[in-house]
């Protein structure tokens, strides 16, 4: 018997095949989709069994050991990474690769990840004629009632008593393997739908269409509806899949679905450990979790006879991979997946992407809609607060209105939200005399201010230093910090107000389970104020909260981002969502520099139609989405004349072999230089792609061995960095 392996070569962007000979007492364990381990050069690495054939001509290496007992890419993975690869022109081992939790990547010296519990039993012997101390007596007596005894029931058993009962091979260890995680299966009665929620329940029972946008205010209860239609495939014995952003996949939206449904469902997300990804993927795997709930690369979970996938968030950046081949989008996996399987995909958003609403409108995609609370009450009030005007009458970065606002929900032992919206180039330190920034010697960028370790670092390298007072620039003592992290936001606030507040960001929940430490505090009520950054923006449903803060609307506006306005928009729209979600009318202040700017104009009156119509026109006037494709090219190497010199060749040929499209650049990328590499970036827009796809495989075949030049492509880049 003989195999095709495929492994990763390190370093380079090619896919090798390689046969290799598997020895006899092997042969049974071989499958296509396995992994094996194998010997390459000096190396040892894994690989994944894409061909099995009887022989081979010419003389092979043995496989050094089958590393799997499970198929971890089945048939419909197999092919799922062949187009991705084809689409994304990545190689096919990384689209595989992408596809799989850590544990089961195919590495270098990769272990077993499998955990096991040990337990005690009983052998076969006969007993009768052996006599035993009172401590053996109990813990035999102890394995006859049981079957299965844990060392941890031994209490007062000894390591020797123990020893010595197993040597005489009256006892045996048995090995379990044991899954990390547990999910309890106790549940809660399941709400009575709304009529509008039973409405839109319905149209999707009695429709045969493919993809639905359902487009529901914030509370509007889509999360019930995701539910209903879930339950609805569980019965009909089918599984589903559930996306939504990292950031909203919160222990609370995870405990929502686990006392609906139990231990049939598996969450993966990035708070859990490599060995639990690995138990959750194992249970999917093996049938015995039926719903997925996860991040981007959930879409990869590997459920048979899919019934539905949903997208919640379905606006989110974060369905699309950018920083790393390959450069997929979550929701292109899903229409496939969703064709394989014959099932419905269902977008969920408060504020969809231009280019969802724009199909649902042509009726491409099928279009729901929640246009209520459930609640009943209407959205928040939203009240827009001029910081041009209240500069010199707010206390740090609290204008009046807010912070009187605050101190009235405070006094009526009500909850409140801020948001400081970190995305964006805000917080660095200045000198105040000659305007001297601060900035990341490797990667051209503003370096952030760390209060708590007195350091500058770099968000994108890593690189950090002292924090000094004296400008390198001018020698005058002017430094001055311009940024306002949450640290300092909160040091302000406790000058403003006496009460109990907790902070919530990157920094104070990296530590494992403190997130969900948190938000139960916050929903007990032993906090006050719930200051963070974009982690409390998104899925969080507090009842008590009745105001939101947002500190700075105007970050995002300034990333120079043809989605600018409308990420601002949406993000503005998800945290005012946040306030009045029960009982108790909420209100929404937003403090901005830019009160005219349509989108806050917009986000303050809740309406996403008139954004719509207004984003529509500027797109259409500039050639972006919706009305136009676009792909963009980045180049990188170490050398800048090099990289613009090639970069420029590149675009010559471009405009020699693609027809009606717009071809811009070469220009340096925003991030002009990560980690001391140079980047430049083409942006290809395009109506029809015809011959787009070939040209760039020549293009990406011409540089394929130049360590010089790396070549990047992203179709649809969510961003353009
Ligand atoms: P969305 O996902 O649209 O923001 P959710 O599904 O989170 O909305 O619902 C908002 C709130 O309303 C939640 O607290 C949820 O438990 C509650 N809710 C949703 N549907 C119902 C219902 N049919 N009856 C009672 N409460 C509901
Ligand atoms: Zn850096």
């Amino acid at each position: 018997m003989v195999v095709g392996v495929l492994v990763e070569l390190s370093n380079k962007n090619i896919d090798k095949i390689f046969d290799y000979h598997v020895p006899d007492h092997l042969k049974e364990f071989i499958k296509i989709g396995i992994r094996v381990e194998v010997p390459f050069g000096r190396q040892v690495l894994d690989g994944f069994v894409l061909e099995i054939k009887d022989t081979s001509e010419i003389e092979l290496k043995d496989i050094i050991k089958v590393k799997d007992t499970d198929i971890v890419l089945n048939k419909e993975l197999l092919e799922l990474g062949k187009s991705l690869s084809y689409d994304t022109l990545s190689t096919l081992i990384s689209c595989y690769q992408v596809m799989l939790p850590k544990a089961l990547k195919a590495k270098i010296n990769g272990k077993s990840m499998v955990k096991y519990d040990t337990f005690y039993k009983l052998n076969n012997i006969s007993i009768t004629d052996i006599s035993f101390n009172e401590k053996q007596r109990q813990m035999i007596d102890l394995c006859l009632e049981k079957g299965l005894v844990k060392r941890e029931e031994l209490v007062n058993i000894s390591v020797s008593s123990l020893n010595t009962l197993l040597k005489k091979e009256i006892l045996v260890k048995v090995e379990k393997e044991h899954y990390r995680l547990e999910y309890s299966s106790k549940l809660v009665e399941k709400k009575e739908l709304t009529l509008d929620q039973r409405r839109v329940v319905e149209e999707v029972r009695n429709s045969n269409d493919f993809i639905y946008l359902l487009y529901g205010v914030t509370g509007s209860g889509k999360t019930e509806v995701y539910m209903e239609l879930i339950e609805e495939q569980l019965s009909l014995g089918k599984t589903s899949i559930v996306l939504v952003p990292e950031i909203s996949l919160t222990p609370q939206m995870v405990s929502r679905f686990q006392s609906r449904f139990g231990n049939k469902i598996a969450a993966l997300h990035s708070a859990l450990s490599d060995g639990e990804k690995y138990d959750e993927w194992r249970r999917i795997a093996r049938g015995e979790a039926l719903i997925v709930i996860g991040a981007r690369s959930a879409i990869f979970a590997p459920l048979q006879n899919i019934g539905i996938i949903i997208i919640d968030e379905e606006h989110s950046n974060s369905y699309k991979q950018s920083d790393s081949n390959p450069r997929y989008s979550a929701i292109d996996i899903a229409i496939k997946r969703c064709k394989y399987h014959s099932c419905k995909l269902i977008l969920g958003s408060a504020t969809p992407r231009l280019e969802s609403f724009a199909r649902a409108r042509k009726g491409v995609y099928h279009l729901l809609e929640l246009p209520n609370r459930v609640n009943g009450k209407a959205l928040p009030k939203i009240t827009i607060i001029d910081l041009g005007k209240e500069l010199g009458k707010s206390m740090g970065h609290f204008s009046r209105p807010l912070i009187n606002a605050i101190k009235s929900r405070i006094e009526k032992d009500e909850q409140v939200i801020l948001f400081l919206n970190r995305r964006g180039y805000s917080s660095f330190i200045t000198c105040k005399n000659c305007g001297y920034t601060y900035k990341c010697p490797n990667c051209d960028i503003t370096l952030t201010y760390h209060k708590s370790s007195n350091t500058l670092r770099c968000h994108y390298c890593g690189y950090g230093t002292g924090k000094y007072n004296i400008c390198p620039s001018c020698h005058e003592e002017s430094i001055h910090d311009l940024g306002f992290g949450t640290e300092k936001i909160e040091e302000e606030l406790k000058k403003i107000v006496d009460c109990r507040i907790l902070r919530m960001d990157y920094d104070t929940t990296s530590k494992k389970g403190s997130h969900e430490k948190m938000i139960e505090a916050f929903k007990n009520h032993e906090y006050d104020i719930l200051l963070g950054t974009q982690i409390v923006a998104k899925g969080l449903d507090f009842k008590d909260v009745t105001l939101v803060g947002v500190i700075n609307a105007d970050t995002g506006l300034n990333i120079p981002d043809f989605r600018s306005s409308e990420n601002t928009f949406s993000l503005l729209n998800q945290v005012a969502g946040r306030s009045g979600r029960s009982e108790k009318q909420g209100e929404v202040i937003i403090q901005t520099f830019n009160k005219d700017h349509y989108a806050i104009k917009y986000a303050s009156f809740h309406n996403y139609l008139g954004f719509y119509k207004e984003e529509m026109d500027i797109r259409k006037k500039l050639k972006y989405p919706p009305y136009y494709y676009l792909c963009y090219i980045r180049m990188s190497g170490k050398e800048a004349e090099y990289l613009l010199l090639e970069s420029g060749k590149i675009k010559r040929s471009l405009d020699r072999n693609l027809e009606n499209t717009i071809i811009l650049g070469p220009t340096p990328c925003i991030m002009h230089k990560i980690n001391n590499i140079y980047r430049y970036g083409i942006l290809i827009k395009y109506k029809k792609s015809d011959n787009l796809r070939n040209i760039l495989e020549k293009i990406q075949d011409h540089y394929k061995n130049n360590s010089k030049i790396k070549i990047d492509i992203d179709f649809n880049p969510s961003q353009i960095l």
